[in-house]
């Protein structure tokens, strides 16, 4: 320990530059890290959550397999773990796939082509977040662009039920508000509209807040598709917000050289879900036959925009995709990992790069404690806590390298920048272990 430690202070300090950040779907990739030995000293660039990634990663770490779910767990080698997985998913029927947000499409790749093996189904967690985005897209199509195009042209930013300042913190000064563009040259030359439940922290910097009844987004969006059609209003208020308000919005909208609204978890997630996002796509239409605008939805973990690309490249469908069949089935609401739980359905539970035990609905969780679950993930989570067997992995775009998809679906390749402890492999080099084992395509 004392020669380790010394052989770290006598290291030479090197920077790796242009890192992608690996937390939220910004996927900012200016970031600079110092490394000393195989440690990380300082990242610049970075907001207070990718600092706290990078900095505190070893905390609360899964350092070995195990086996046996929360006090009866114990250590033992990946060999053994694997073979236990692989004797799980032989014996299983109908294995459920989950996860898939905070790793590689490499990764994602191979879990597709598990489940495909082995007749079972796959999902992501973007069901609990923009997966009525992604329906909404089906029916109308996203009318959209790239964070680049709104940071060079975008006059007039709208955040709906999102709150970047507390969960995107560079997003407004990299690529919205703030970001010095090629034809705009700041915050002086944009408009900010903020319109949310309450007034949050990102409110704080908009030139018109709009609060909204909770539940009342899409008699809001509606109202709105009327006024930019100069259709009129014969009411006083609408979802808590007055008539007059609503029509400042939309002559802001209307007046906009290039517009955008980014929309959050808020939009998607509360009454109304995919319609109201439909109505949102609607009213940026409306909006196209008068000026340019576009509508961005703002992703949560880093990768979970691939984890859409990548099942829609190998399947066809960006999320829920069933095998049972000997082919790709997509189902939502039937196919989907929640209802698949819910209904008792799955015998077997695989997560990888997420923490359902945290996010999924507390019926679904229930039936965790009727099957086995198997876990890979680089920390000490809820889910890997009630695994029968949960495996350690390396941090993707810290330990290892491999692609990623920012927000707005722009492709970008997250590099390594330290060793990964000793033993610990990749997601990726454990989902081939297990794959050729089982007798899965490669
Ligand atoms: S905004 Fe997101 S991607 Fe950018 S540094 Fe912060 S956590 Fe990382």
């Amino acid at each position: 320990m004392i020669a380790s430690s010394i052989i770290e202070e006598e290291a030479v300090e090197r920077t790796v530059e242009d890192v992608v950040c690996t937390f939220c779907g910004c996927c900012c990739d200016d970031l600079i890290v110092s490394v000393k030995g195989n440690r990380i000293v300082d990242v610049r660039n970075a907001c207070a959550l990718g600092l706290s990634k990078f900095l505190h990663m070893n905390e609360n770490r899964l350092l070995k397999p195990k086996i046996g779910r929360s006090t009866s767990a114990k250590d033992v080698s990946l060999s053994e773990a694997v073979d236990v997985v692989v004797d799980l998913l032989k014996n299983s029927c109908y294995p459920l796939f989950y996860g898939w947000a905070c790793t590689s499409c490499e990764a994602i790749l191979l879990g597709l082509d598990l489940a495909e093996a082995l007749g079972g189904a796959v999902d992501n967690t973007s069901i609990v977040c923009h997966g009525p985005t992604i329906l909404a897209g089906q029916e109308l199509g996203l009318i959209t662009a790239t964070l680049g195009q709104i940071k060079n042209r975008a006059d007039l930013i709208i955040y709906w039920g999102c709150n970047p300042v507390e969960a995107h913190p560079r997003h407004m000064a990299r690529y919205s508000v703030y970001a010095r563009g090629r034809f705009i040259e700041g915050r002086r030359m944009r408009k900010v509209v903020v319109v949310d439940v309450r007034r949050t922290p990102t409110a704080r910097v908009a030139d018109l807040f709009i609060e909204i009844k909770p539940g009342y987004d899409y008699e809001v969006l509606s109202a709105l598709k009327m006024l930019v059609r100069d259709l009129d209003l014969e009411v006083d208020e609408v979802g808590g917000v007055a008539v007059s308000k609503l029509e400042e919005l939309a002559d802001m909208m209307v007046e906009a050289r290039f517009g955008v609204l980014f929309f959050g978890t808020g939009l998607t997630m509360s009454r109304g879900k995919d319609k109201n996002v439909e109505a949102a796509i609607e009213l940026v239409r409306y909006l196209n036959f008068k000026t340019k605008f576009v509508l961005i939805p703002m992703r949560g973990h880093f990768n979970v925009t691939g984890a859409n690309e990548v099942f829609t490249w190998r399947t066809g469908y960006p999320v829920s995709v069933d095998f049972s069949q000997g082919y790709p089935r997509y189902l939502p609401g039937e196919t989907t990992a929640v209802d698949i739980l819910r209904r008792g359905e799955c015998d077997l539970f695989f997560v990888v790069a997420s923490d359902p035990v945290s996010h999924l609905p507390r019926r679904a969780v229930e039936h965790l404690n009727n099957i086995p679950v198997v876990a890979l993930d680089p920390k000490i989570t809820p889910t890997v806590y009630i695994s029968d067997v949960a495996i350690p992995v390396a941090y993707t775009g810290i330990e290892v390298e491999g692609s990623v998809y920012r927000m707005d679906t722009v492709p970008l390749r997250a590099k390594k920048i330290v060793d990964p402890p000793q033993g610990i492999l990749s997601d990726v080099d454990v989902l081939k272990m297990i794959l050729e084992r089982v007798g899965g395509r490669m």
